[in-house]
């Protein structure tokens, strides 16, 4: 990566914005707002000590939720500044202003190695619209930029991208932090000239959203396993019955195209063999939204049609044995998307399956284990085996941008090393 980072910048005494992604899951639990899941802040935490080794005066700049431009009080960022203090174990500034008085206050305050967060800069819609104006506003606080949030990086917004610009333009330097700068070796660097064989396992809902990648990888990978209700736009293309699953008629031929591009570079694609499926039978229920709900009934393995009447769930016990025995040779594996409603535990087993091959292969074979974000990082972490591959995505949407090869505007504003 020729991208400047963190570790290249000489912050003594400086002023440093840094991009976070605190974009954290909270709910409210007696009438206060409380953080579920605290990975991102953690993730975040070796950039801030080595900046606060460094001397430099910190700025944290992040969003929360969708608030449009609205003071949304739910989407307060004031919870993560106390849950940073305890993580970081020393106090956090909180100016409740992403921009103006307040804030500057609040950042010429700063002595060398102190940290202050600003509040949820989507409580400006000149956020999102990445107004010069508004970038200017942030950069009034700043003497360099750092952007360690990843999972914002595919959006050009001010926090993400145009504060780089207009920093850099200045003279100013614009970095990546040391998560982006993870993120940006494992996505990008590492499956350049992968460690063969190469393995890519791909899941998920929609062909659609995963066809770029999949069109990208096969010019990589040695072998492509495809699972999730992706399969079954595969499987209509062929003529098979999907019954009530989920599938893309649009995108029969999508699926056809990757086939035949995979039969010309010799990629072994491979599509699962066998299916569990569930009829659904409405409940007379409705759920919170007002839609009905079904109960899912007469769980089964087929292998060849979906009856009518029947839903596909997940790969079955065939397929995942399968998939494992060609996962257990990889030397480098890349896994984006679960391989079935693994929420649901009656439809976990082949997601968990292809989870423990994955990390067999790492532990047992030094295979390089690269996750792709979003749901299989969750599968992972649901059966404990989140810190037993090499890595994990932080990002969603960005990671697979990424993978398609597609450049990141927060990534691209970043100053040259
Ligand atoms: P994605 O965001 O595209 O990776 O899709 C992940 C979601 O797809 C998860 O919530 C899974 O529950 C869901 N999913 C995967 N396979 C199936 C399936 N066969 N039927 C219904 N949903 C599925």
């Amino acid at each position: 990566m020729a991208k400047l980072t963190v570790r290249d910048l000489d912050v003594r005494g400086k002023r440093v914005f840094v991009r976070v992604d605190y974009n954290v899951p909270m709910e409210e639990r007696d009438g206060k707002m409380v953080i579920n899941d605290e990975t991102r802040i953690k993730e975040t935490l070796p950039t801030l000590k080595l900046l606060i080794e460094k001397g430099a005066k910190i700025i944290l700049a992040a969003h929360l939720g969708r608030p449009k431009g609205k003071r949304e009080a739910s989407l307060s960022l004031r919870p993560v500044a106390f849950k940073l203090h305890e993580l970081l174990g020393q106090p956090v500034e909180f100016a409740d202003d992403a921009i103006g008085e307040h804030a500057e206050k609040v950042v010429a305050s700063l002595k060398d190695g102190q940290v202050a967060l600003l509040e949820n800069v989507r409580y400006y819609n000149e956020e999102e619209a990445n107004d010069p104006a508004f970038a200017e506003k942030l950069v009034k606080l700043a003497d360099v930029y750092v952007n360690d949030a990843f999972g914002a990086a595919h959006r050009a917004h001010a926090s993400t991208e145009g504060i780089a610009r207009v920093i850099t333009k200045r003279g100013g330097k614009a970095a990546a932090g040391l998560l982006m700068e993870r993120e940006l070796k494992f996505l990008g660097d590492e499956l350049e000239n992968p460690a063969r064989p190469f393995v890519v396992i791909l899941g998920g809902a929609k062909v659609s959203d995963k066809i770029k990648v999949i069109d990208r990888l096969l010019e990589k990978a040695d072998t492509i396993l495809i699972g999730g209700a992706m399969a079954y736009t595969f499987k209509l293309a062929h003529g098979v019955k999907t019954g009530k699953s989920l599938i893309e008629p649009d995108h029969k031929g999508t699926a056809l195209a990757a086939e035949e591009k995979a039969k010309k570079l010799k990629v072994n694609f491979q599509l699962p063999t066998d299916t569990i499926i569930a009829t659904p039978v409405d409940s007379g229920k409705l759920n919170k939204k007002g839609k009905p709900v079904y109960d899912l009934t007469n769980i089964r393995t087929v292998s060849g049609d979906i009856p009518d009447d029947a839903e596909g769930f997940s790969v079955g016990p065939e397929t995942a044995a399968n998939y494992a025995e060609i996962i257990s040779s990889a030397k480098t594996i890349l896994w984006n998307g679960p391989m079935g409603m693994f929420e649901d535990e009656r439809f976990a087993a082949g997601t968990n399956a292809v989870a423990q091959a994955v990390v067999e292969a790492t532990q047992k074979n030094g295979a390089k284990s690269i996750i792709g974000g979003g749901d299989s990082v969750k599968a992972l972490n649901k059966i404990g085996l989140g810190n037993k591959v090499t890595f994990m995505s932080t990002g969603g949407g960005a990671s697979l941008e990424f993978l398609e090869g597609a450049v990141l505007p927060g990534v691209a504003a970043l100053s040259e090393k």
